[in-house]
């Protein structure tokens, strides 16, 4: 190479980086160095090493093992005085490769306990005003008395066993400690008094109707095995009443006797179903199996009216067996009424079911085991086919609470027969919501006590789609909505939150007892994450295949955030570090921008501009071969005829295509004649895809998606030129809100110079 041409090369990089050294009026000052802070650096130091147990790419590894707890349980509810007692049995299987020296049980309704240190933790502030209710419940009334009494512990000979309580843990040592490979079995007497749900919160409890009569739904009313695992050794986090919990799979035998006029449904099949059902019950049972398009009444409204009427003095026992369940639950009342669909799946069917008192009718009656049917379908469809044989929703004020195949759910008519749209759409919301748990956490088996967002995000996630899909299969329930109406899920929706003080907010791979803003943050920021990936980073075919990737992986496993995140990247050959990281592991937030626009001319005379670059280097112009310039129409430089020129009437152009490009070659030469420099501006931290939409003179327009790796070296500003034929007079961002965006006022070149009062308004507000 020429010396000249080296010197040339120089002053080119000079030229082409002339524009940056422009803008600095001071001279840069030496910065110091820094540790690596690059958006798109990988999450080495953030994942956990992968090793036998979990793989790199996300899958169990080869030595991945998980503990089994099965119960035999005998429980009987007693209405009159609102008391739950029980006796198990549970037997324990050490599958770990290590040696357990005790065992450790959860005594979560300790957490109602009089001595429960879960108030504490709460700081109180006095209100100016208050409700009478929440008045007397705080200042006026004893707590309530909803903890534990645990009467025996007994290994399987009846001998007792030593156990040590730390509030809603207990130690139970064994005689000997328990070897890989062995198993352990104890047994457990224990009663409590149940809560009132209405006036003590809780995710279990009764409710009382105006008629007297109480509706049961009753979970975490056992004690029940923590986890060990490779990842945490003994679960060992108390629960404080927020975040949810960590628990074992295993097989449940359960007995569950209750007054005689009371209707139950519970986890798992029921045994003794000619004992419990009339004769009618079972006939619209038999009918029930075969209807796949309505709901089959197997307890009608004026039964449940009959019964609400009496109160039984005489017992029924109501007998179940489940088979690989983490959690075990049930809902009675003698005010149920009952009904059920068939559902296909894999080669057979599986059951839809609602329980719900007549106060829940009309609403029930229609929607609600339409909702549990059409949402098996969409959950499996996203993931692997319904195990379980049937999914049970049941009415239950307030509540939104999911166990394995059964449910809590809220939304009723008000007391006049009205039906407002906000209960309605709440109600199926929740449906579609709490019946999705099954897949995530109850099979896909998540520890909820530490991450929140992975069974409540990825839950929220599938919950809009299935929301979508029951719009589609039923549009007279969401009339006069021509698209389900969801509320999380779509971008522009979690825009509010992203847009607040992010400095006050937790990032997503927060503990759910330390999540601010816990709906938006542990439900609706991940979900939307994951619906932004799934429409607009990775396209639904990719990101379909790992997500049900990873639910296959772990369906009926006990899988971990970066379980989640390998699988993803994994299965779709979709490096996705960068997404994690910004929006799972910190809490910035989405603003991308046209900063501006210059339109370009060419011409072969050397500018004033590059003349001054060189003269500064001290080369002569002599010294610099023929180039191409770009004018600015602004610019001293710019004629008109530059406007106009053809290409190829260029001098140093038309000697390189005569040179270089054979003859037949030439007339499919382009013939641009803008040259569009257009700067996006990234005031967000989160790099996303750049979604431009270039709109020319003549009302056309073209859609080019730039990934989010062009903004890898430049954090804060890129340029790209557009050459073409036609002038582009419009430039847009995002046009259809699919990255959530929190400020769209620089979205649209050129700017809008007056907002609207309103717009000003909304655009300070969120600020
Ligand atoms: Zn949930």
């Amino acid at each position: 190479m020429k010396s000249t041409n080296i010197l040339f090369l120089a002053v080119l990089f000079f030229i082409s980086g002339y524009t940056f050294a422009q803008n600095e009026a001071e001279p840069a000052k030496r910065e110091q160095g820094h540790y690596n802070t690059n958006r798109f650096k990988q999450l080495k130091e953030e994942f956990a090493t992968p090793n036998m147990f979990r793989t790199a790419s996300g899958a169990p590894g080869p030595h991945y093992y998980q503990q089994q707890a099965d119960y035999i349980m005998d429980i009987e509810l007693d209405d009159e005085n609102k008391k739950i007692s029980g006796f198990e049995t549970i037997t324990y299987s050490n599958n770990s490769p290590d040696v357990l020296e005790y065992l450790w049980v959860q005594l979560d309704q300790n957490v109602r306990a009089k001595d429960s240190k879960s108030p504490l933790i709460e700081p109180s502030e006095v209100s100016p005003a208050n409700m009478p209710s929440t008045f007397v419940e705080n200042y006026m009334t004893e707590a309530f008395d909803g903890g534990f009494n645990i009467l025996e512990v007994k290994d399987a000979k009846g001998n007792a066993l030593k156990y040590t309580i730390n509030r809603t843990m207990m130690r139970i040592d064994m005689p000997h400690a328990l070897k890989p490979g062995e198993k352990f079995e104890f047994s457990i007497k224990w009663w409590y008094n149940i809560n009132d749900y209405m006036v003590v919160d809780g995710r279990s409890g009764y409710e009382t109707f105006e008629d007297g009569n109480r509706g049961y739904v009753i979970a975490q009313f056992y004690p029940r095995m923590a986890v060990y695992n490779d990842v945490e050794g003994w679960q060992n986090s108390q629960f404080w009443g927020r975040d949810e919990f960590a628990l074992p799979f295993g097989n449940f035998e359960v007995n569950i006797t209750v007054p005689a006029d009371h209707i139950l449904d519970a986890t798992g099949n029921l045994q003794n179903r000619k004992e419990v059902f009339t004769k009618d019950m079972l006939k619209r049972y038999e009918e029930a199996q075969k209807s796949f398009d309505k709901p089959v009444l197997i307890v009608t409204e004026e039964e449940a009216e009959a019964a609400s009427k009496g109160f039984s003095k005489a017992k029924k026992t109501w007998k179940f067996k489940a088979e690989n369940v983490r959690d075990y639950a049930f809902a009675t009342s003698r005010k149920y009424m009952w009904d059920m669909m068939a559902v296909k799946m894999g080669a057979g069917s599986v059951m839809a079911v609602s329980l719900y008192p007549p106060e829940s009718n009309p609403l029930w009656g229609d929607w609600s085991t339409r909702a549990v049917a059409s949402t098996l379908k969409t959950f499996s469809r996203m993931t692997f086919d319904y195990p379980y044989p049937k999914a049970i929703s049941v009415s239950a004020e307030n509540q939104g609470m999911e166990y394995p195949m059964i449910c809590w759910n809220y939304g009723r008519p008000e007391k006049d027969g009205t039906i407002r749209e906000r209960i309605k759409f709440g109600m199926i919301s929740v449906i579609i919501h709490e019946v999705g748990h099954n897949y995530f956490p109850m099979i896909v088996n998540s520890d909820e006590r530490q991450w929140t967002w992975m069974d409540e995000g990825l839950n929220t996630f599938t919950q809009y789609v299935a929301e979508q899909d029951f719009g589609e299969t039923y549009p007279d329930a969401i009339a006069p909505h021509k698209k389900y109406p969801s509320r999380r899920g779509p971008a522009k929706n979690i825009v509010d939150y992203m847009a607040g003080d992010q400095s006050q907010l937790a990032p997503i791979m927060t503990k759910g007892l330390n999540v601010y803003s816990f709906g938006a943050n542990a439900y609706g920021k991940p979900a939307t994450a994951l619906n932004i990936l799934r429409e607009t980073v990775m396209g639904r075919e990719l990101f379909d295949f790992a997500f049900k990737t990873y639910a296959n992986r772990w369906m009926f496993k006990h899988p971990t955030p970066e379980d989640f995140f390998r699988t993803m990247e994994d299965a779709s050959a979709v490096d996705l570090d960068w997404y994690w990281r910004e929006w799972f592991y910190t809490t910035n937030y989405v603003d991308i921008g046209v900063k501006d626009v210059k339109k370009y001319h060419v011409t072969s005379k050397m500018t004033k501009e590059v003349k001054e670059i060189i003269a500064e280097r001290g080369i002569l112009e002599t010294e610099i071969p023929a180039m191409v310039y770009m004018v600015t129409e602004d610019s001293e430089d710019y004629e008109e005829s530059m406007k106009t020129a053809n290409l190829k009437d260029i001098q140093p152009l038309r000697d390189y295509i005569e040179e270089n490009i054979p003859v037949e070659e030439r007339p499919s030469l382009k013939n641009p004649k803008y040259f569009h420099e257009i700067t996006f501006e990234k005031p967000g931290g989160i790099p996303m895809p750049i979604l431009a939409k270039y709109t020319y003179s003549d009302g056309t327009s073209e859609r080019i998606t730039y990934p989010a790796q062009i903004w890898r070296k430049n954090d804060g500003y890129v340029s790209k030129v557009i050459a073409s034929e036609k002038e582009i007079v419009r430039v847009e961002v995002d046009p259809e809100e699919e990255t959530a965006d929190i400020d769209t006022s620089n979205n649209v070149w050129p700017r809008q110079k007056e907002l609207g009062a309103f717009e000003e308004f909304k655009n300070n507000s969120r600020k």
